[in-house]
């Protein structure tokens, strides 16, 4: 073995053994509270979990010059996402967001791996600043965005297995805007009375999820990121739509004014509003120094090299764990020496 080689082995040894104390020590999923607003807003969300101080954190803001055109980037093949009326999906509020739990019938193709739905949620503004959405293109926000969380059944029995892994989850985004009323997005929407408050459910007829994407399917963001909610593992194939998916200014006001975070019973209700995370500028930007440390793909028709489309931000496993650690331990500096190393 060579001296390069060893230090690269013990480099890699001591980071894994690192990451296994680090997951070891991650707060619980439930029992730990955080918000988005007050003294548990995302600020504070390293304080508990880690990873959310972490690198490949999402969201991200899509501007030209992190994108890059990637012709082996296929459109997504959607397999059981027309699912009958007979069966029910169960909606919850959550007391983050209004979630509804998908048929474990439904895949997507054209990945890595092949990702089975686990849920949709939501995130969304307020009234008076209807810009909700997470990720952002060339700065500007979306009224809200729409994510479908997948986990690769290939390799993990569940998403509670896959969650926590490199390669675990597969997410959709589409980002939502006004425009005239949208009748598949009411299939949900006309239920939030009935999830007014945490905890609560209620049961929603199958329709075919495909409805809530936008038309134009072969034109996406792809990068890997991180969940923007805590734990924030960075686990996530992320797929962005370009185009953004319609719902009328009634529709976005009813997602903007129906539910709460507490429980019915609380004597301080609070409103479920502005349940976004802000785009993760400073921990991108700190591995952008060097840029093909994280570079995002497009595929589009008519690609002229300049203008934002369907990207990818492609890393190898090692990298992963590895600038992982590193900002929780260490420095981002050393962790991009670790990378460049690598
Ligand atoms: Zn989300």
């Amino acid at each position: 073995m060579s001296a390069k080689s060893f230090s690269t082995v013990t480099v890699a040894t001591v980071l894994i053994f690192f990451l296994k104390i680090q997951l070891s020590r991650q707060a619980p999923l439930n029992g730990s509270k955080w918000s988005y607003i007050g003294p548990d807003g995302e600020k504070a969300w390293p304080k508990k979990y880690p990873f959310c101080g972490g690198v490949f954190q999402s969201p991200i803001n899509f501007h030209k010059d992190i994108l890059q055109y990637d012709s082996n980037l296929l459109p997504l093949e959607f397999i059981g996402y027309n699912v009958p009326s007979t069966d029910q999906f169960t909606l919850i509020n959550n007391g983050h967001s209004v979630k509804m739990f998908l048929s474990p019938a439904m895949s997507i193709r054209n990945l890595p791996f092949e990702y089975t739905a686990s849920q949709l949620h939501l995130h969304w503004g307020n009234q008076n600043h209807s810009k909700g959405s997470e990720h952002t293109i060339s700065g500007k926000h979306f009224a809200a965005e729409l994510h479908i969380v997948h986990y690769n059944s290939e390799k993990y029995p569940d998403i509670a297995a896959a969650m926590d892994k490199a390669d675990g989850l597969a997410v959709l985004a589409v980002l939502l805007e006004i425009g005239p009323f949208n009748p598949s997005y009411e299939k949900i929407f006309r239920h939030f009375q009935n999830v007014k408050y945490k905890d609560q459910k209620v049961l929603v007829p199958g329709f075919n999820i495909q409805e809530l994407l936008p038309d134009r399917l072969d034109e996406y963001y792809r990068y890997e990121g991180s969940l923007t909610t805590p734990p924030c593992y960075p686990s996530v194939l992320w797929t962005v739509f370009r185009y953004p998916a319609k719902i009328s200014q009634e529709q976005l006001l009813a997602l903007e004014t129906a539910m709460y975070c507490t429980e019915s019973d609380d004597p301080e209700p609070l409103e479920m509003v502005d349940n976004f995370r802000n785009v993760q500028e400073e921990l991108y930007e700190c591995f952008c120094a060097k840029k093909q440390c994280r570079v995002i793909c497009v595929n589009v028709k008519n690609w002229k090299g300049s203008s934002a489309a369907l990207y990818h931000y492609k890393n190898t496993a090692f990298s992963f764990s590895c600038t992982s650690l590193c900002c929780l331990f260490f420095s981002c500096c050393i962790c991009a020496w670790a990378t460049v190393q690598e």
